[in-house]
């Protein structure tokens, strides 16, 4: 692994903000790019694919695993199973950018025991699962059902945050967006 690759993990239940943050590094001008995960889960509406996520049908995801083409997947919720394609990190450091992870608790942890120091694993927290719900509820992309199952993960995802790099709470956004622009510009920089 030559040494002047970086990886970014921004890791955290659902509806805490990893999107949003993502986004906004994406846009800071820090040679990041993202890693588009892939997923066998339905398209929501607005969702496109290649961008949002590479959707394979959970036959083809199977396929592709048993061939040796992801570098960490799992079942993220029942029957639904997300990875990361190995072609995908190719590809972005072929652009000549550093990787972006936004992915689940388990598979952020996972990402960093693979690239070790050269990965910043950060831990996007709620300020609290009420919050958490509130947002579910107020981004409407989930049925009540599904809400309910994020946060049924939430706790168990919660006792794993000491293990990251580094934890931001995501109270009041702009706060959360510079912190992590600081951050993530200090461990590029290699400072
Ligand atoms: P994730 O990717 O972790 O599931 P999102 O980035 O989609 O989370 O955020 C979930 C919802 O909460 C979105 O509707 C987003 O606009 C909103 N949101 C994100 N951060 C905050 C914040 N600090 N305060 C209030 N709402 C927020
Ligand atoms: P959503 O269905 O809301 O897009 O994502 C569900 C969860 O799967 C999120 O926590 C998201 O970060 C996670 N996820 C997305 N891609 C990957 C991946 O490649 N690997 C793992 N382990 N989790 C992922």
């Amino acid at each position: 692994m030559p040494k002047d690759r970086k990886y970014i993990i921004l890791a955290a239940p659902s509806g805490a903000g990893k999107t949003t943050i993502a986004r906004h590094l994406l846009n800071a001008g820090l040679g990041l790019e993202f890693s588009v995960s892939a997923c066998s889960r339905t398209m929501r509406p607005g969702e496109v694919d290649g961008k949002d996520y590479y959707f394979l049908s959970a036959g083809e995801f199977c396929r592709r695993v048993k061939a040796g083409d992801l570098m960490e997947w799992e079942e993220v919720y029942p029957g639904h199973f997300y990875g990361t394609l190995k072609s995908e990190i190719d590809r972005i450091q072929a652009n000549g950018h550093q990787v972006l992870f936004d992915v689940d608790v388990v598979g952020g942890l996972n990402i960093k025991k693979i690239y070790k120091d050269q990965a910043m694993a950060i831990f996007i927290s709620p300020p609290s699962v009420e919050a958490l719900k509130e947002r579910l509820e107020k981004r409407a992309t989930d049925q009540p059902e599904k809400i309910r199952l994020r946060l049924a993960k939430t706790k168990i995802e919660m006792d794993r945050a000491s293990e990251f790099d580094v934890i931001i709470v995501n109270d009041r956004l702009q706060d959360a967006l510079a912190k992590a622009e600081k951050l993530v510009r200090k461990f590029l920089d290699g400072r």
